[in-house]
């Protein structure tokens, strides 16, 4: 049997972040077409108890290392006790999610050890043996595939929200081993200040999200958006030029110097659709634009296009989601 594939997860406030099952699965599939091992690598502080949960997802061995000085993500600790966890597993293929603290992680990880790194990957396949990589490149107009030279280990990031996950089996447990690492103390270069997520729903992993452009014109109009949100359950996102007006936090921009988001709906509210913030969201599975210029090149990549004024649409659609939600529930 060739040697495992191994999966590097991701946990977060007690919890699997759900692209942690996202990898895998993806991991599950090509052990399968290589007919190899699936391992998982789970760092963090109090995760012992719960890196069982990988069994469902098809992981067969799950190493952990569990240490209160890996309760946060911060680079050089992570590097280093993922690399020794890599090196003493020697696997054929390493796949970790492409979320920002993914990205940081795994660029960091393919220089310590020497391999090469396809970022943000959409698809993963095993081509009689060989595994290939396809990821966008130009602002995703157009995507290229990589494969890896003999003796190299194909190192892949995948984009979270596009891998389907397995339907989880419960019934099955992999076996936890406990690697002790040596934790370097993180030097004084790099401090964790504060995470501040207070309730809000990550964009990169919603399912639905509503995003405002320049057309919101203020702030405070907003409000309207997150009212909508709440409803509907999705996070609220936001264009570069929204941000750059200083009316949303740079961690709600969407798009190729933000973030790549790719849930079920992506609702684009006074947003035009330049190319840059296509780059960040243009694989959701159903677009929706609301816009009172029909010109709008939004229009071009939505599934459907509201052609109005956000500022009578918006309130008054917000009223049909609530009426209806009465009516359901
Ligand atoms: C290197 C580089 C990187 C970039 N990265 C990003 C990025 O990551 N994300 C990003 O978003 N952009 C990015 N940009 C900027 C991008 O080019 C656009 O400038 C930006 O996306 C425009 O934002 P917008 O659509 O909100 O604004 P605009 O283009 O000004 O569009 C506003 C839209 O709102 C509509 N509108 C106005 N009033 C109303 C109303 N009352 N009702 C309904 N519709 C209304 C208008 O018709 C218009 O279509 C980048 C640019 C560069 C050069």
């Amino acid at each position: 049997m060739p040697k495992c594939v191994c999966v590097i997860t991701e946990f977060r406030e007690g919890k699997f972040r759900r692209v942690s099952f996202e990898v895998a699965s993806e991991g599950r599939r090509i052990a399968d077409a290589l007919g190899a091992h699936l391992c998982a690598i789970v760092i963090g502080s109090g995760v012992t108890e719960k890196a069982s949960e990988l069994g469902a997802y098809g992981v067969e061995t799950v190493y952990v290392t569990d240490d209160p000085a890996l309760e946060h993500y911060l680079t050089e600790t992570y590097v280093t006790v993922t690399a020794a966890i890599i090196k003493a597993c020697d696997p054929a293929v390493v796949i970790l999610p492409a979320s920002v603290n993914g990205k940081d992680l795994g660029a960091r990880l393919a220089a310590r050890l020497e391999v090469g790194l396809a970022q943000d990957c959409v698809e993963v396949i095993c081509d009689k043996g060989i595994i290939k990589a396809k990821w966008p490149i130009f602002a995703g107009k157009c995507f290229a595939w990589s494969e890896w030279t003999e003796g190299t280990i194909p190192f892949i990031s995948c984009r979270p929200n596009v891998m389907d996950c397995l339907m989880p089996d419960e019934t099955k447990k992999p076996s936890v081993e406990v690697i002790k690492v040596p934790i370097p103390e993180a030097r004084s270069r790099v401090q964790r200040v504060d995470l501040d997520t207070a309730g809000k729903i990550e964009l990169t992993e919603a399912n639905i999200i509503i995003s405002g452009g320049r057309g919101m014109k203020d702030a405070s109009n907003y409000a309207m958006l997150e009212e909508l949100a709440a409803l509907l359950g999705a996070a609220v996102g936001a264009s570069r030029a929204a941000v750059d007006s200083g009316w949303r936090p740079h961690s709600d921009q969407v798009g190729q110097t933000g973030k790549v988001v790719n849930p079920n709906l992506y609702i684009a509210v006074g947003i035009s659709g330049a190319i840059q913030h296509l780059a960040g969201m243009g694989s959701s599975k159903f677009i929706v634009a609301v816009n009172k210029d029909s010109d709008a090149p939004i229009f071009s990549k939505a599934d459907y296009g509201v052609v109005a004024d956000l500022f009578q649409f918006i309130p008054a659609f917000t009223e049909e989601v609530r009426k209806y939600k009465t009516t359901c529930s």
